[in-house]
């Protein structure tokens, strides 16, 4: 049997959820965690990869724990969450990061954290507290109570890009019901705690050097509770334990912001789970290409998982028009170029983000740049393409290309690519 969505989520608040949450959980088989996908293993790869460190893998990345998920891991006394209720009770009592709703990353990380794409499962300055390099079979010295990003970060999605939906939007309603929950424990525990506003960009010395913040600012927050916030914290996570469904779901579930996060997520999960096509597909304007010999490395949805289609298909993919459905498509492919192309590479297609709905932004293609040297590049590109094809431009022809714009040219270029004779290239 499979085990359900509830079952993966940290035991502190899964009882609160729907039953929409007793669905089987979405299984990612391409992200193998345990020997990183994204880690050089000597494997072959058709474009040059920027691989992850072995040593941090995406762990690259300092969580915000809410205070009844700190709660959890200080109350949890099993032997495989020793290590991270070590690491955690050495950060309270450094002070830094530690407020009534969360237990957080220092702001001085936050301000690296900003811009650190290029270091992102690379830079050892950026390891996560709790990764634990020694236990290479546990590294994440909390993992039953880690938090939404930890939770719903894939670096690859068996589904593709509907499975890239349904954990982004599994993240964005986690992430309110974390905000929610921890505003609500800390107010009903001691409603006198007062959670900093930092509005200001800059850095206190005190956090530029690493330090606590200053004595008084610290006591304006914690008031009474300064030297028992390991005790806040716990009675945090015994009020979302003790907190009836009932209640959660008429405070958060039902409320204005908590209601359509959830039916979002449900119509992801349908969407994955149904595969249902849109009515109408063309090939993503937006995704990058690499050209690599007969094969395009194409990456559309997500950064780290590109894919490699034959240079053929990829052609035959963006003769897809938009006014036409996809069957009208794939009938006017069959009539016209002979080709035939099976439901199941389609679903693929769409699933890799390479085919997606016109009605969507990535269908739209980018501004393009009619400045006289781009237009010149594209002419000049067309024109080789047509020679390269035996393709001959009759006046008529010639004129149009003179008149055309960039993005009528780029279009141009990749019928060319595949048509037969001009004016496959040239007509509507
Ligand atoms: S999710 Fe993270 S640990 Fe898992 S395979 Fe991807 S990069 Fe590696
Ligand atoms: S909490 Fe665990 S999963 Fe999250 S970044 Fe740290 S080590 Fe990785």
């Amino acid at each position: 049997m499979v085990d359900s969505i509830r079952s993966s989520l940290p035991p502190a608040y899964a009882h609160l959820f729907n039953a929409f949450f007793d669905r089987p959980k979405v299984v990612e088989t391409r992200a193998n965690c345990d020997n990183c996908s994204m880690c050089d293993h000597g494997e072959a790869s058709p474009v040059a990869m920027e691989f992850f460190n072995s040593d941090t893998k995406c762990c690259t990345f300092w969580p915000t724990l809410p205070n009844y998920l700190v709660g959890a891991i200080l109350s949890d006394t099993s032997p495989e969450m020793a290590e991270g209720r070590r690491r955690l009770e050495q950060i309270i009592a450094k002070r830094v990061g530690v407020t009534p709703w969360h237990v957080d990353r220092p702001r001085k990380m936050s301000l690296l954290m900003t811009g650190y794409s290029a270091s992102f499962g690379r830079a050892k300055k950026l390891l996560c507290p709790f990764y634990d390099a020694s236990n290479p079979a546990g590294s994440c010295s909390i993992w039953r109570h880690r938090e939404v990003i930890c939770m719903t970060y894939y670096c690859k999605y068996t589904g593709g890009s509907r499975g890239h939906a349904y954990w982004i939007a599994l993240k964005s309603y986690l992430l309110y019901v974390q905000r929610s929950l921890a505003q609500t424990a800390a107010r009903e525990i001691a409603p006198e705690v007062i959670e900093p506003k930092f509005t200001n960009k800059g850095l206190t010395l005190e956090e530029m050097e690493d330090l606590p913040p200053k004595e008084s600012d610290y006591a304006a927050w914690w008031k009474s509770w300064v030297g028992r916030e390991v005790e806040f914290y716990k009675k945090c996570h015994e009020w979302v334990v003790n907190l009836p469904p009932a209640q959660f779901a008429k405070n958060v579930d039902h409320s204005k912001e908590g209601g359509p996060l959830l039916a979002e997520l449900i119509g992801k999960y349908d969407l994955l789970e149904s595969k249902i096509l849109p009515k109408s597909l063309v090939r993503n304007a937006r995704m990058k290409e690499a050209h690599v010999g007969d094969k395009v490395v194409v990456t559309s949805y997500h950064p780290y998982d590109s894919f490699a289609l034959d240079k053929d298909l990829f052609e035959v993919v963006g003769l897809f028009r938009a006014d036409q459905t996809l069957d009208e498509n794939l009938e006017r492919l069959k009539r016209d170029e002979g080709i035939e192309l099976a439901p199941e590479l389609i679903d693929y297609l769409f699933a890799a983000g390479v085919l997606v709905d016109p009605n969507d932004g990535n269908a739209k293609q980018p501004a393009v740049n009619n400045n006289p040297g781009e237009l010149k590049g594209r002419r000049a590109a067309l024109g080789a393409v047509l020679e390269a094809r035996g393709l001959a431009a009759d006046d008529a022809a010639k004129a149009r290309i003179a008149a055309a714009d960039a993005a009528t040219l780029e279009l141009w270029i990749k019928k060319a690519a595949v048509a037969r004779a001009i004016h496959e290239v040239l007509d509507d």
